[in-house]
């Protein structure tokens, strides 16, 4: 099981292990794409692996049945598709969790993405607590989000809470190289718009929603250079199509504009669009483009409260147009 960069998880993971200190619960948090349920599986990999080494071999029969995701011991539960956890699937997990394991000596359960669990979030952590609380010594409960907020506070004091890093461009670039599925031009273009986040530029390379988004968000900051209204309007109003994209264009809009904030003073830019970003500077200069930034986050958090993306999209144009 390879983890890109993460040097942390990994030593820390090791030493827990060698003395034989393994929690019972664990949290990965960290940004989307960055790994986490990588990690996740890492550290099941790492305590089932028949090396008993605390890093995974990667060439045993329990590390390669984790990689395919194949075995027994390593379950991984699967949110329906707005994100929610079925609570019976949870208390499926806590009455299997009783149950001696199959192979190894430890039984690894993952929930990830538990940000997303908006509806069922609370009920399944309290359904979870017991288990947490009074976990058999075979039960290994790992957790991820996006930040710890997503849990409650009896959860947090009970578990051991670890954070993803983005990779170095350098890292992300040799670990997709590794995969041997994309050409090198396309690759280093790829972490040239998303820096080291693994799993967006994978989706990136894939011409999934994040290659849209970069697209769209491109097209949106040179309506925005070129001052035309109905330009900006229009270029908003196509991002209204798949699910999520127009969340995940404000998202990288959002990085554009923050690098035309820093690129005065001569930061790092981070956005997919770094010469539309100096450009962005010279127009608005870094007053107008903290505000334009302002405008925009405050407008993905209304996404976020489900407010019509009509309506968003309508007031977002006005009021960048206003700047
Ligand atoms: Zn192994």
């Amino acid at each position: 099981m390879i983890l890109a960069g993460n040097e942390q998880i990994k030593s820390l993971t090791a030493a827990m292990i060698s003395k034989g200190r393994e929690p019972h619960s664990l949290i990965i948090t960290g940004e989307h794409g960055q790994g986490r349920k990588t990690a996740a599986k890492y550290i099941a990999a790492a305590m089932l692996c028949e090396s008993g080494t605390g890093v995974p071999c990667e060439s045993c029969r329990t590390c390669r049945m984790i990689k395919d995701g194949v075995h027994p011991d390593f379950m991984v539960l699967k949110a329906n598709d707005n994100g929610n956890y079925p609570v019976d699937d949870i208390r499926a997990v806590v009455a299997d969790a009783v149950v001696a394991p199959n192979e190894g000596r430890v039984k690894v359960y993952l929930i990830p993405d538990f940000d997303k669990s908006k509806v069922t979030g609370e009920q399944v952590q309290n359904i979870l607590l017991k288990l947490i609380e009074e976990p058999p010594d075979h039960v290994v409960m790992i957790l991820t989000a996006d930040s710890r907020e997503a849990f409650l506070q009896t959860i947090l004091s009970r578990t051991v809470c670890l954070g993803v890093s983005p990779c170095s461009k350098e890292e992300c670039i040799s670990y997709i190289g590794s995969l041997e599925k994309y050409e090198y031009s396309d690759i280093a273009q790829a972490v040239d718009s998303l820096g080291g986040n693994i799993g967006s530029c994978i989706d990136f390379l894939e011409k999934g929603l994040i290659y849209n988004a970069v697209s769209k968000a491109r097209q949106v900051a040179a309506a925005l250079l070129s001052g035309s209204e109905y330009e900006l309007l229009k270029a908003l109003t196509e991002c209204d199509g798949a699910k999520g994209l127009l969340r995940m264009t404000l998202v990288q809009l959002c990085l554009i504009i923050r690098d035309s904030a820093v690129s005065s003073f001569g930061g790092e830019l981070i956005g997919c669009a770094s010469h539309t970003s100096q450009e962005l500077s010279r127009k608005y200069g870094r007053a107008r483009s903290e505000k334009l930034y302002r405008i925009i986050s405050e407008h993905i958090a209304r996404l976020d409260r489900s407010c019509s993306k009509l309506l968003v999209i309508n007031s977002l144009c006005a009021e960048l147009s206003a700047i």
